[in-house]
């Protein structure tokens, strides 16, 4: 059994650490919280062992009457790996803390791509992970491109691809984000951060992408256009090849799927925990092929596409499972794959 640890029990890590009980070959030995709001009083109601993250905010756990079984750097040092799931940049403080306890660490997209061994996507590099001491799971829009990016480079080859990034302003939860009526170009200079972001994983893909930040909150849109060196001769070889991909859910038509709210419906209505959507979902009406130019949109669910992935960096960088049973063990465990 994997004994793994999630530091950072916000949006990421409370579903990580779910994921990580789903599994047969993991165990969960804690999570770790700087603070005792809902989500401390939800994960001991899941009878999740608590840690705090702050030592001198461990006595406000008390006095709320929440139990801790410890301290952050006992529960790191339990475990084979930790999942750290904190907020953009402490990752980075964390870092020496994992170091000092020899455990190896999975960090999320909002830290540094510089600051680790390597940035991770499951269909884009997962045996690059084996061995290394701190890994990035590449963030919700990375994370996206990435899976749709891999299967089209491999079977067509990428001359180009250029994509606008429609962006949730903030997660539900995120009450001080925005903006609340404006649409940002954002940023307003190319290229946004997401190319690059994409190149540590495909470092010869070339790709420009460009930001856009909307009064959403529910998921991000890509525009996305790509030009293939080796055009299939109709849309219908790109349906199959994208359709055999776990992680793309292809929308039919038939739904009536017109927007992101009708998504979250849909998976809230089929039974998914927190509405969750772990796969990119793209129109298949939107599929489209112009000579070599191939367009397609897709909708992100910013907080659940990075779950499935970390799950997977997990084996991947503890080398205890290769690429495709690890993929398969942690969709069925989930449920990942939309007909
Ligand atoms: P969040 O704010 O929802 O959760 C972070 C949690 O970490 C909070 O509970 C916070 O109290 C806690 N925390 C703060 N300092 C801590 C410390 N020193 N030790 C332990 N816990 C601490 O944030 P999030 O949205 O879950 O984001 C976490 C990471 O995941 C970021 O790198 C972010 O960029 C990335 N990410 C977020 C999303 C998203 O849409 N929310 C998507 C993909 C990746």
């Amino acid at each position: 059994m994997i004994r793994v640890a999630v530091n950072g029990y916000g949006t990421i890590g409370k579903r990580v650490a779910d994921a990580v009980t789903l599994q047969s070959d993991m165990e969960l030995v804690g999570v770790a919280k700087t603070s005792p709001n809902h989500e401390a009083t939800t994960a001991r109601r899941k009878g999740y062992p608590l840690y705090g993250a702050i030592e001198e905010r461990m006595p406000a756990f008390e006095a709320a009457g929440i139990e801790l079984a410890g301290h952050v750097e006992e529960l790191v040092a339990a475990a084979d790996i930790v999942v750290d799931c904190c907020p953009s940049g402490i990752g980075a403080e964390n870092a020496p803390m994992y170091e000092a306890a020899g455990t190896p660490a999975l960090y999320q997209g909002g830290e540094a791509a510089d600051m680790v061994d390597i940035s991770f996507n499951a269909r884009g590099n997962y045996a690059d992970a084996e061995g290394a001491a701190h890994v990035r799971v590449v963030s919700c829009n990375t994370t996206g491109l990435s899976r749709l990016l891999a299967p089209i480079e491999e079977a067509y080859g990428v001359a180009k691809a250029r994509v606008t990034l429609v962006r949730r302003g903030g997660d539900p939860g995120q009450t001080d984000r925005g903006p609340i009526n404006d649409i940002l170009p954002d940023p307003v200079s190319l290229p946004s951060h997401h190319g690059p972001d994409v190149n540590t994983i495909f470092p010869a893909l070339d790709i420009d992408t460009l930001g856009m930040k909307v009064p959403a909150t529910l998921m991000h849109t890509h525009s996305v256009n790509v030009t293939l060196e080796e055009p299939p001769a109709s849309i219908k070889a790109v349906r199959t090849l994208l359709g055999a991909e776990s992680r793309l859910f292809l929308i039919p038509g038939n739904l009536d799927i017109d927007g992101a709210g009708a998504l979250g419906e849909y998976a809230a209505d089929i039974g998914r925990p927190r509405g969750d959507l772990w796969e990119n979902c793209l129109w298949d009406r939107s599929l489209s092929l112009e000579g070599a130019d191939l367009y397609l949109f897709q909708a992100i669910h910013q907080q659940s596409d990075v779950v499935p992935e970390n799950i997977d960096a997990i084996r991947a960088t503890l080398g205890t499972t290769d690429r495709a049973a690890s993929m398969e063990a942690t969709d069925e465990s989930l449920g990942v794959g939309l007909p």
